[in-house]
Formats: structure tokens, C-alpha cells, sequence
């Protein structure tokens, strides 16, 4: 890898002369593991300021400065989509969060449901994988990971004018099929290993702003279901058209 393609999150303003502060944790990305030193240029981003090239000013054991150059990109920010999830195993709580990112999601929402695997979820954990997502998949904006949250207060709280395209198992074997309202804001519901409650179906199914949707002839596991989801509604109604 040239170090021109090395990506980097910051949580610092960037604009033309900007110097940008590194902590610990980049100081040892950028100059221990992908053994950048003074001169040498990267990527930086900061979530609303598009994509910058900078060099290191300054390179130490536990900080350093970059000094931000010339915009490279400018933001683009994904459509107005929220992934709703039921967590599954780490490892596959970790891939549907890093694909969420990848596919294009604003907001990712962990839901406890009434068959939800896991109880608790590490935010902070998370919210590092899509980071990582977004520098590696050459995304100038970074989606929030929400806390979690009940499925029915998420549900007694919704915004009135936000579609939720709801990935309904016992749909499996119809056609999927997705109404537009392209622009509009969306969420995407996937459930848990052992699916929704009959209870909860029936909430979801009488929900106003509810579509639900067949994701094809078989039962997917739901970190496929995340992504196989994202896709259908990133081609009906998201930005790949
Ligand atoms: N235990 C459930 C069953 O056997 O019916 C399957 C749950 S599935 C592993 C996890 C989630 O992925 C579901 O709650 C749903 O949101 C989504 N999903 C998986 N396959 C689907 C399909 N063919 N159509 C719609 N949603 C699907």
C-alpha cells in the first residue's frame, strides 16, 4: 500500500492549513504499524468535511500532528437509512455492523426484540468497526451506532414520516418487493436467530409507516439478511440508482 491510500478518521475540524492532533491509538496505526514518518501523506476525514490528503508534521510514541494540505473528495453523506438490528454473536454483531457501514447506512440501531440473543451490546466497540468500515471502503462519513434499544419503544416513538421496510420471515418464498418513496426517510428491521414474536409480528404488520417485505425463497441468517436487505433497498429506493 502507498501511504497516499492510508485512510484515517479523526475527530478534528479539517480545512486547508489545519493541524490536526493524533492520540495515542493513531500515533501507533500510523507510525508502529503502518510505519509513516515525518513527510510522508495520508487521507484524513472527519465526517462533514469531505476527504483531505495531510502530512505528518509531527510523529511520537504516544501522538503526533498531521498538517491537512488540499481537499481530495468532497463529503457525501448516505441517504436518510437506519439499520435496525437484533445483536447475534459477536463476531456477527460485528459484520453486520461493518457492512451497514459499507452499504451505505446512516444510523445503525441495535433492537432488543423478544428473542434477541444478547442482552447487552460494547457501543464503543461497534462504533470503532464502522469507523474502520468507513476508511476502508473510501466513505467520507462515519454512521452513528445507536445504543440499545427496546423494539416496542422504539416503536411507540417513531417519527411519523419514516418508512420501515421490515423483514418479515414468515413472508419467505414471495416475491421481494419494495414500494418506493425514493428520498424519503427509511429504516431497515432485521430480526434475531429466532425471529420475531407472533406479538411483535402483528405490532409491525398494523405499523402505518410499516412495509412488510420477503427477502426470497429462503430462510437467510440474519447478518445475510442485513446485507441482502440493504441491498434491495439501496436498488429500489437508496443511491445506487
Ligand atoms: N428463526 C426464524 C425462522 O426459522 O423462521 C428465522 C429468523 S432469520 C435467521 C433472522 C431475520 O432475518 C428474520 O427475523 C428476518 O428479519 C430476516 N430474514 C431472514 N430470511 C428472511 C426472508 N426470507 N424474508 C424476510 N426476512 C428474512
Amino acid at each position: 500500500m502507498t501511504v497516499d491510500k492510508i485512510r484515517l478518521y479523526v475527530e478534528h475540524p479539517l480545512g486547508e492549513g489545519q493541524t490536526v492532533p493524533l492520540d495515542a491509538a493513531q500515533a501507533h496505526y500510523l507510525f508502529g504499524v503502518m510505519r509513516l514518518g515525518v513527510g510522508d501523506g495520508l487521507r484524513v476525514f472527519d465526517g462533514l468535511s469531505g476527504e483531505w490528503r495531510a502530512t505528518v508534521a509531527e510523529a511520537g510514541k504516544r501522538g503526533g500532528m498531521l498538517a491537512c494540505e488540499v481537499q481530495t473528495a468532497p463529503q457525501r453523506d448516505p441517504p436518510d437509512l437506519w439499520l435496525l438490528f437484533a445483536p447475534i454473536k459477536k463476531a456477527r454483531t460485528d459484520f453486520i455492523v461493518e457492512k451497514a457501514a459499507e452499504m451505505g447506512a446512516a444510523r445503525i440501531v441495535p433492537v432488543q426484540t423478544d428473542f434477541t440473543n444478547s442482552e447487552r451490546i460494547r457501543q464503543d466497540r461497534l462504533q470503532a468497526h464502522a469507523v474502520e468500515a468507513a476508511e476502508q471502503c473510501g466513505g467520507t462519513f462515519v454512521p452513528e451506532v445507536a445504543g440499545l434499544v427496546r423494539l416496542d419503544r422504539l416503536l411507540a416513538d417513531w417519527p411519523g414520516d419514516r418508512h420501515l421496510m421490515f423483514c418479515d420471515e414468515a413472508l419467505v418464498g414471495e416475491p421481494p418487493a419494495l414500494g418506493g418513496a425514493r428520498g424519503a426517510p427509511w429504516a431497515v428491521l432485521i430480526g434475531p436467530e429466532g425471529g420475531f414474536s407472533q406479538p411483535e409480528r402483528a405490532r409491525l404488520r398494523s405499523h402505518p409507516m410499516a412495509h412488510p417485505v420477503s427477502l426470497g425463497p429462503r430462510i437467510l441468517r440474519a447478518d445475510t439478511a442485513a446485507v441482502a436487505a440493504l441491498t434491495l433497498w439501496q436498488l429500489t429506493c437508496g443511491d445506487w440508482g
